[in-house]
Parts: structure tokens; C-alpha cells; sequence
């Protein structure tokens, strides 16, 4: 006999159920200067949900040798010319590795080492992705459907957002003739 896991995933939709699954939201109006353009955001409704998490923290938030899992459901949108994105950031224990795994949808995984240097790889339903220890990432939705991606990250990996929030990334994932265009920062 044995017993039933505590949650199920969904591996259509990357969604989790079960009793330990908390969820957390960011709107619009929450990721005020992560977007380059202002007036474009000015205009937007600041309660728009742009992502949700669904997580299961098996063990305690620092706990050394534990795994997180999560799925993102980012939105599709535009702020000005910039694709929806999340916030971003490195791990606070800067080696922490992390896997992300496109379920659906269209995106890209942007990439930043400590010395900014900024790249990017293509998310399609499938497609899995390695996060080496540090380097920051963010996703952006270059689709017109929901992006949804499981990750699995280290217990004590920790989240710096700080360092995004005062510098952010190299480069800006913007729609340039209808596509996306990975443009430097100045
Ligand atoms: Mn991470």
C-alpha cells in the first residue's frame, strides 16, 4: 500500500494542487521601473495581473540540501514596445542553479552574469532550461497566450531582487517590427 502524494501537477497546465500549494501575485502597478517606458505603463491599469506563482515548499526557506518547486503563469502584454516580464533576479546564495520548463506557450529566458553581460534563450512548450549559479533570470511572454513554466530551485538558494530593482539587466526584450529584439541598455 501506499500513500497518496500531497500534490498533483497538472502537466498540461503545470498547475499544483494539493494543501501545501501557497500561490503569490504581481501586478502591474508592483513592477513600477522594471518597465523602460513610464507614460505607457501610466496608462495601463496598475491592478493588472501580469504573474501568478503556484509553489510547494516541501521544506523550510533557507533549509541547506532541499528542493521548490513552482509553476509562473505570465500573461501576455505589451508596457509600451516591451513584452510582460517578470521581475528578475539572482539567487541570494549567488551558485544556486536553478531548471525552468516551458508547458506552454511562447517566451524567452533572459539571462544576466555579474558582470551584466545579457543573452537570452527561445521558451517553447518543451523546451528545458538550465539556470547556472550566478546569473540572473527573468521570463518575458513573446506570445499571445499565457506562458506557463515549472521550475525547480534549491531550498536555500534565497531571492536577491534588489540588484535587478537598482540596476536591472543589460538588455530589454522589446517588439521591433512585430518581433522580439533583445536591444541593449544604454
Ligand atoms: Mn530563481
Amino acid at each position: 500500500m501506499s500513500e497518496a502524494a500531497g500534490v498533483m501537477v497538472d502537466w498540461l497546465t503545470g498547475h499544483l494542487e494539493g494543501k501545501p500549494v501557497r500561490t503569490s501575485r504581481k501586478t502591474l502597478g508592483e513592477l513600477r521601473g522594471i518597465f523602460r517606458d513610464p507614460e505607457a505603463m501610466h496608462r495601463m491599469d496598475p491592478a493588472t495581473i501580469v504573474y501568478r506563482v503556484e509553489y510547494w515548499l516541501p521544506v523550510e526557506e533557507g533549509t541547506p540540501g532541499g528542493l521548490f518547486w513552482g509553476t509562473t503563469v505570465l500573461e501576455p502584454g505589451l508596457v509600451g514596445d516591451e513584452y510582460f516580464m517578470t521581475h528578475g533576479h539572482f539567487h541570494s546564495t549567488r551558485d544556486r542553479a536553478e531548471f525552468y520548463g516551458t508547458v506552454e506557450g511562447h517566451g524567452a529566458l533572459i539571462l544576466m552574469d555579474e558582470s551584466g553581460k545579457t543573452w537570452m534563450e527561445a521558451m517553447r512548450p518543451g523546451s528545458l532550461h538550465y539556470v547556472p549559479g550566478g546569473v540572473a533570470h527573468r521570463m518575458a511572454n513573446t506570445g499571445r497566450t499565457a506562458l506557463r513554466v515549472a521550475a525547480c530551485w534549491p531550498s536555500d538558494a534565497g531571492h536577491d531582487y534588489e540588484h535587478v530593482r537598482r540596476h536591472g539587466f543589460g538588455a530589454r526584450l522589446r517588439e521591433v517590427n512585430g518581433k522580439p529584439s533583445l536591444e541593449p541598455e544604454r
